[in-house]
């Protein structure tokens, strides 16, 4: 069933070993509504892109189960899924191309599909600053911008897809605090649309979540708005 009121995420008893190795993730459980803004938080090592990995289907889930909008992970077509579920990568690779096509990726997006996504994501501002705004290339890998630049692109690129899940693995270099600040007010406008779920490395790029996740060691420590950690 894909019900209009099932979470966006539902995960139950969910673990997960490398390989032969330890496990990485021990019997977690946890729903996130549809629409919620989530942050998770957790030293190094204590899972974070595993269960990112997991929920982009990434590598198979074999003990405990996991669904979107009450669908089986396994259960959904390729395409749906790619639609469904987007990603902003910790590390995004950038085309030596324009701003226009960073964004587009080849999907053949309108001006206003590509125009709307960047403003979504607060990118609009900076790219239009450019000196040929959109039809600016961004150099080898995006080295004309910022990490937070990118980021930024990135998240833009991810939500031209229309998805209704986004992920985010915050970049773990150093983001200028005021680019910081827009990635914060980004994510925050997108609670009740899309459902966020985001690695931060930052406390405050997630102070507005309406959950945050502690992971320690592959367990949930500790699940609760900012205000209670
Ligand atoms: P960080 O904050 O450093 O990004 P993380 O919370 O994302 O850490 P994970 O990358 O999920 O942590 O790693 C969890 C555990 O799984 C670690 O012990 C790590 O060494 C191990 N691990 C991660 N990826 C793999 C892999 N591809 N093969 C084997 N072990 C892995
Ligand atoms: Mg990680």
């Amino acid at each position: 069933a894909n019900d209009a009121n099932a979470p966006a995420v539902a995960i139950r008893h969910l673990s997960f070993a490398y390989n032969e190795g330890h496990p990485v993730l021990h019997d977690l459980s946890l729903e996130i509504p549809q629409g919620a803004f989530v942050g998770i938080v957790g030293h190094t090592g204590s899972g974070k892109s595993t269960l990112l990995s997991l929920l982009l289907r990434f590598y198979p889930v074999r003990q405990g189960s996991v669904a979107i909008h009450g669908m089986p992970l396994d259960a959904i077509a390729n395409e749906r899924f790619r639609a469904e579920v987007g990603l902003v990568p910790q590390d995004p690779f950038l085309l030596a191309a324009s701003a226009r096509e960073n964004i587009d990726m080849g999907r053949g997006l309108t001006q206003a599909q590509i125009e709307t996504a960047a403003r979504a994501a607060h990118a609009h501002d900076f790219i239009a600053a450019l000196d040929q705004g959109y039809d600016t290339p961004l150099g080898e890998g995006g080295s004309r911008l910022s990490v937070g630049q990118k980021q930024l692109i990135a998240i833009a690129r991810a939500l031209a897809g229309a998805p209704r899940i986004l992920l985010l693995d915050e970049a773990t270099s150093h983001i200028d605090s005021q680019t910081e600040q827009i990635v914060q007010t980004a994510l925050d406008e997108l609670r009740g649309t899309v459902t966020v779920i985001a690695i931060a490395h930052r406390l405050s790029t997630i102070r507005d979540a309406d959950r945050i996740i502690v992971l320690n060691h592959g367990r949930i420590a500790e699940t609760g708005p900012h205000e209670q950690l």
